[in-house]
């Protein structure tokens, strides 16, 4: 059969394990664990990727031993610990062509714990935790806990391990001069510092025998000052090589660096000029990694000779069919990661679990089940944008006849003026799939209708979903009816062009991506690696210690920006856990006065008047534009449940919590409801505040 992606699909050995294809799940934080039935959920989890699939799984990190958790609660593998999980995670891929590796992972100096440990008592600046420096003989006791680590995964089942020396952990610690600064066996120079890992490559193959997988994930750029330059990395590669790895991983910059590694900034696999450089250096397999979303970027990259293979953590969650939809070619059909970190990243430091913004069963599987044969239903779904639509092609795959109503020429909502803030490009294809996917199921598309309340009642449908969004926050302050003043609407969606001085008023993720809109890259056009390099101060030669050849670089503002906040205290705050540093950086980067603590006062011609710890002043500003948050849009609820009191209304997206609104709980709530709503013939009616629960609209309009 001829394919798109030969390289891809085709076989591959590393050490004596022969694996289907090139692409690698690559390892994830996921927290199931501590979800309710855990083993059920990991066995899910892993399951649909696996029948999906992807060559090899590689788990989130487990450490070798207590003080290598990263949190108190963090996964551990040692005699006398819960290994139910583990089996929970080897038996799904029992019957498919998956190779299974766990990964052992030390925190070291970025352990949330008071004990955490390091190779030397440096702080990081991301742990307000201080580590210990590791005794020489502790040193020792490490290794030989990850090689027990090792073993203890061999008699579980496990096909292999990943050892993780990259990231800024344990491992990526002692080979850094930055964070090792012994005077022992495992410090002073180059093999000192690299001791560590290949002593425990040696221990861990001694006991573990030739059979089983060893990955060894390499820091390739540390993206650090005093990291190690290239030459030395590619000299660390082969000795790793030489120690007893069947393959390395590429891993890049460490959790404190201050460039970007996998957010939506990155260019699609921006970092294969680490990969290239290791695998120059050695003759095992190497995996490419990092913003590799898409089939062709995989193919491009080992057809290239970047990489053997590549691995894929998030991409798997967004579509665990990923590896069967590119063998059948339908790569069109792939559900492509948009590199929001939304629901995964910002799931897992949230506490919420992992799980995906474009696919909410990703780590809740189990719950998506249907569990009542589906009676097939009449569903009206009022407003196109990532609620309604997420619901209309859920419910009409489950068999019900679904017509979807919106009232503009575009499906999409508050997703279309996403996708307009430069460096959002990847939010094309979640519209893309979403439309592909009400296109299959059949879902009957009405644009540019907006039905009246009394038509919906009585078009003999069995449940309506209203799913209108909302409507931004009008300001009631003298003067905002002033031609100066617009909404983020239009100038997100072009309706509005600023002038020169702008004041915002609001400084959410709306008020963030319009600085950026105004003051940042092109719409529409990818962020390109040249761009990226020279923003970040990478070094693409890898000659300078770290791979940074210079600081983030600060922009030429095309504009004079103002951005303002009636509270006290930092700006940013409820930006995403794991991007809002990105676009702090960058606003700051770009000039953008931050005002915080203001009274608004007027807005007149000359600008927006506010008061500052009681004293007056004057915003100069010809375009005044408001991201004050939304209200729900739900003029059409009060009277269709007057003239539907049987129920059968259910209320999602933003017109449900226009607060918080993100397309993440949007697609979530509409997923969870398209599952329900045929459980239950029809009574059942739903909001956020429960999930997939039974509610009263009477609370919530
Ligand atoms: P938001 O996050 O709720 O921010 C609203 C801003 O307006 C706040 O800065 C608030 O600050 C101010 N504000 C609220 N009421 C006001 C009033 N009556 N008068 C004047 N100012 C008022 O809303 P958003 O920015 O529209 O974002 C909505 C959601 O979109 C977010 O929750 C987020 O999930 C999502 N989003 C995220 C990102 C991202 O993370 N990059 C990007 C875009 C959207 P003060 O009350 O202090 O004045
Ligand atoms: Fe990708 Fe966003 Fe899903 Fe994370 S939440 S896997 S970044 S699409």
């Amino acid at each position: 059969m001829t394919t798109s992606y030969p390289h891809l699909l085709s076989p591959i050995t590393i050490g004596r394990t022969t694996l289907a294809n090139r692409v690698v799940m690559g390892a994830m934080h996921t927290r199931i664990d501590h979800m309710d039935r855990p083993e059920e959920r990991i066995a899910a989890f892993y399951r649909a990727r696996a029948t999906g699939g992807v060559a090899m799984i590689i788990t989130g990190g487990v450490s070798p031993n207590p003080e290598g958790r990263f949190e108190a609660e963090g996964p551990l593998i040692a005699e006398g610990t819960d290994l139910d999980w583990h089996r929970a995670v080897v038996g799904s891929v029992e019957g498919t062509s998956t190779k299974i590796c766990m990964q052992i992972l030390h925190a070291g100096r970025y352990a949330r714990l008071k004990g955490c440990v390091g190779p030397s008592a440096i702080k990081s600046r991301i742990n307000p935790h201080a580590p210990r420096a590791l005794e020489t003989a502790e040193v020792w006791r490490t290794v030989d806990d990850f090689a027990r680590a090792a073993e203890l995964a061999r008699d579980l089942g496990y096909h292999g391990v990943e050892i993780m020396g990259s990231e800024g952990y344990l491992i990526n610690e002692f080979t850094a001069p930055a964070t090792n600064d012994r005077l022992d066996e495992f410090g002073r120079d180059f093999d000192g510092r690299v001791r560590f890992p290949l002593e425990i490559i040696r221990a861990t193959r001694k006991r573990v025998g030739l059979d089983f997988i060893i990955v060894f994930r390499i820091s390739a750029a540390d993206l650090v000052p005093a990291g190690m330059a290239g030459a030395e990395t590619a000299r660390y590669a082969r000795l790793v090589q030489d120690a007893g790895a069947d393959a390395i991983n590429i891993g890049v910059g460490w959790h404190e660096s201050v460039v970007p590694t996998i957010a939506h900034v990155v260019p699609r696999a921006a970092f294969a000029y680490t990969s290239r450089s290791i695998r120059n250096a050695v003759t095992i397999p190497v995996i490419g990694s990092n913003r590799i979303n898409d089939p062709q970027v995989a193919e491009n990259l080992i057809a290239a000779g970047d990489a053997d293979l590549v691995a894929m953590a998030r991409p798997m969650l967004s579509d665990p069919d990923f590896v069967r939809k590119a063998e059948a070619g339908q790569a069109h059909r792939i559900n492509i990661c948009i590199a929001c970190n939304q629901a995964c990243l910002d799931g897992y430091f949230t506490r919420r679990g992992v799980s995906c913004l474009v696919n909410p069963r990703a780590g809740y599987e189990p719950d998506f089940i249907p569990r009542e044969p589906q009676r097939r239903k009449r569903i009206a779904v009022v407003g196109g944008g990532a609620a309604g639509m997420n619901f209309a092609f859920n419910a009409a795959e489950l068999g019900h006849e679904v017509t979807l109503f919106e009232a503009s020429d575009a499906l999409g909502g508050q997703l279309l003026m996403a996708r307009n803030v430069p460096g959002k490009t990847e939010f094309d294809h979640m519209l893309r799939y979403f439309a592909l996917r009400l296109h299959e199921t059949g879902v009957d598309v009405r644009l540019r209708n907006r039905p009246p309340a009394r038509q919906l009642a009585q078009g003999g449908f069995d449940d309506i979903v209203i799913a209108t969004g909302v409507v931004p926050r009008h300001l009631d302050i003298p003067g905002s009816d002033h031609p100066n003043v617009c909404s983020y609407q239009d100038v997100l969606l072009r309706r509005r062009v600023a002038g020169p001085r702008v004041a915002i008023i609001g400084a959410g993720g709306i008020g963030y991506d319009v600085a950026e809109y105004l003051l940042g890259g092109e719409p529409h056009v990818p962020p390109r690696l040249a761009d990226f390099a020279v923003e970040y101060g990478l070094d693409l030669s890898l000659e300078v210690a770290g791979g940074l050849a210079s600081q983030p670089r600060a922009e030429a503002a095309r504009r004079s920006v103002t951005m303002l906040q009636r509270k006290h205290g930092a700006f940013g705050k409820s930006l995403g856990a794991s991007t809002g540093w990105i676009h702090r950086d960058r606003i700051a980067r770009l000039g953008v006065e931050l005002l915080g603590g203001v009274t608004y006062e007027l807005i007149d011609d000359r600008g927006l008047h506010i008061l500052i710890d009681g004293k007056p002043r004057l915003v100069l500003a010809d375009t005044i534009i408001v991201c004050a948050g939304q209200e729900p849009e739900r003029s059409l609820l009060r009277s269709l449940v007057a003239l539907r009191p049987e129920a059968g209304v259910h209320l999602i997206g933003g017109a449900d919590v226009a607060s918080e609104l993100d397309a993440r709980r949007a697609i979530d709530q509409a997923t969870r409801l398209a599952v329900a709503i045929g459980n239950d013939a029809g009574r059942t009616r739903h909001s956020s505040h429960e999930r997939a629960g039974n509610t009263d609209f009477s609370s919530s309009a």
